[in-house]
């Protein structure tokens, strides 16, 4: 990975309202007759969420050029709230338009949003996200699973282990000179070259390679006469704006906000989602003497492992377990009992989020099997919401 900075940076760029409508109105046309639309999106989109950008007036990168510090404190990416431009994002793959997402971000907004993990790149990492790269095996933290870089910025290893193999865990995050992670710019690639009509870039200045080449994929196949068409939304000028089809000056939400009213879309609230595993397992004994293990662990859609939570009581024996994994012994005959556990999770709460109680009745046909809750909080009225889930 390679990249360069401004002393002076590069003027931010802003178009007349009138003349956005116009653009939002064209890309909204684009979108609409697309078959394979794709969105690139980079630090300019977290700008209104709090994150600082790089290049851009106050971006970290201009700070650090013109030896300068951050004086305002910028927001911490685990309690950001996913912006405008993250969750019209969400909308338009849920609406099965937006086909694939390539991100430069490592701030994990776009995942925590509802962006699905197998539609979605990360190129350069996701600080809340770690690997073993002994058995492959990923895990999903809410809470800043980076290397400690006393050390060397080369060494990954982030002190935690892998549950299944005890491999050292590494974090995910590409650092300068890194080479980006083969298989999502193999996927990222396989979507810019062969599959993509229509690419939107989205707050990047476009500087970075070799990310850059996803767009510039595009912006070539155009350039053969392939048909595919590029997009960019930046406020600076990029190296690749000469290939676009359509180039927009202006803060994505705003251009985003504008396309979606244009499709007839709404852009929907963020809604804070968690999974939840409750499995019950049979340990031994029959009858009365039925002993069985109760795990309760945090799951992603693709079953990944995620830590949200601090703390799991079982209100039934007001037993608590303070560190992963929750898991609490019973004893009597579970099945025939019909018996109800009462659960209270403490959760990281980034988002101030309350304490959830949860009633689970262990069913005999389901032991051995990990029983799925929907967790939902919505940050703006502070509300949970429990669905159970097939599974
Ligand atoms: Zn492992």
């Amino acid at each position: 990975m390679a990249w360069t900075a401004h002393k002076v940076p590069l003027p931010e760029l802003v178009e007349a309202s009138n003349d956005l409508d116009e653009k939002a109105r064209e890309l909204a046309n684009l979108i609409r007759t697309s078959k394979h639309f794709i969105v690139f999106t980079g630090a300019g989109i977290s700008t209104s969420a709090g994150i600082p950008d790089f290049r851009g007036p106050e971006g970290a990168w201009t700070l650090q050029a013109q030896g300068r510090q951050r004086t305002a404190a910028a927001v911490s990416t685990l309690q950001a709230i996913p912006t405008a431009t993250h969750m019209a994002l969400v909308e338009l793959q849920n609406q099965g338009l937006l086909k694939y997402l390539v991100s430069q971000n490592c701030d994990g907004l776009h995942r925590r949003s509802g962006i699905l993990p197998d539609k979605i790149s990360e190129l350069h990492g996701n600080n809340t996200r770690e690997i073993c790269k002994d058995c492959g095996k990923e895990y999903i933290r809410d809470f800043r699973a980076v290397a400690d870089d006393t050390k060397s910025i080369h060494d990954h290893r982030t002190g935690r282990k892998c549950t299944i193999c005890s491999g050292p865990l590494h974090d995910t995050i590409i650092n300068f000179t890194e080479p980006l992670p083969a298989r999502e710019l193999e996927l990222a690639l396989e979507h810019a070259q062969n599959k993509a009509d229509l690419c939107l870039v989205l707050g990047s200045s476009l500087t970075v390679t070799p990310a850059n080449e996803i767009p510039e994929a595009v912006g070539n196949s155009r350039r053969r006469g392939g048909g595919a068409k590029l997009v960019i939304c930046n406020l600076q000028a990029t190296p690749l704006d000469g290939m676009a089809e359509l180039r927009v000056h202006a803060k994505t939400d705003e251009l985003m906000v504008r396309v979606m009213r244009e499709l007839g879309m709404e852009i929907p609230g963020f809604v804070l989602r968690r999974r939840l595993a409750v499995t019950t397992v049979e340990v031994g004994g029959q009858g009365r003497g039925q002993r069985c293990k109760v795990v309760v662990s945090g799951v992603d859609v693709d079953g990944t492992p995620v830590s949200f939570l601090r703390s799991v009581k079982m209100v039934n024996n007001r037993r608590v377990v303070k560190a992963e994994p929750f898991a609490f012994d019973l004893r009597g005959d579970v099945a025939e009992e019909g018996l109800e556990l009462q659960l209270e999770l403490e959760f990281m709460g980034h988002y101030g989020e309350p304490n959830l109680e949860l009633v689970h009745g262990v069913q005999d046909n389901e032991l051995g099997v990990a029983v799925v809750y929907l967790l939902e909080y919505n940050p703006y009225n502070g509300e949970w919401k429990t669905t159970r889930t097939k599974q």
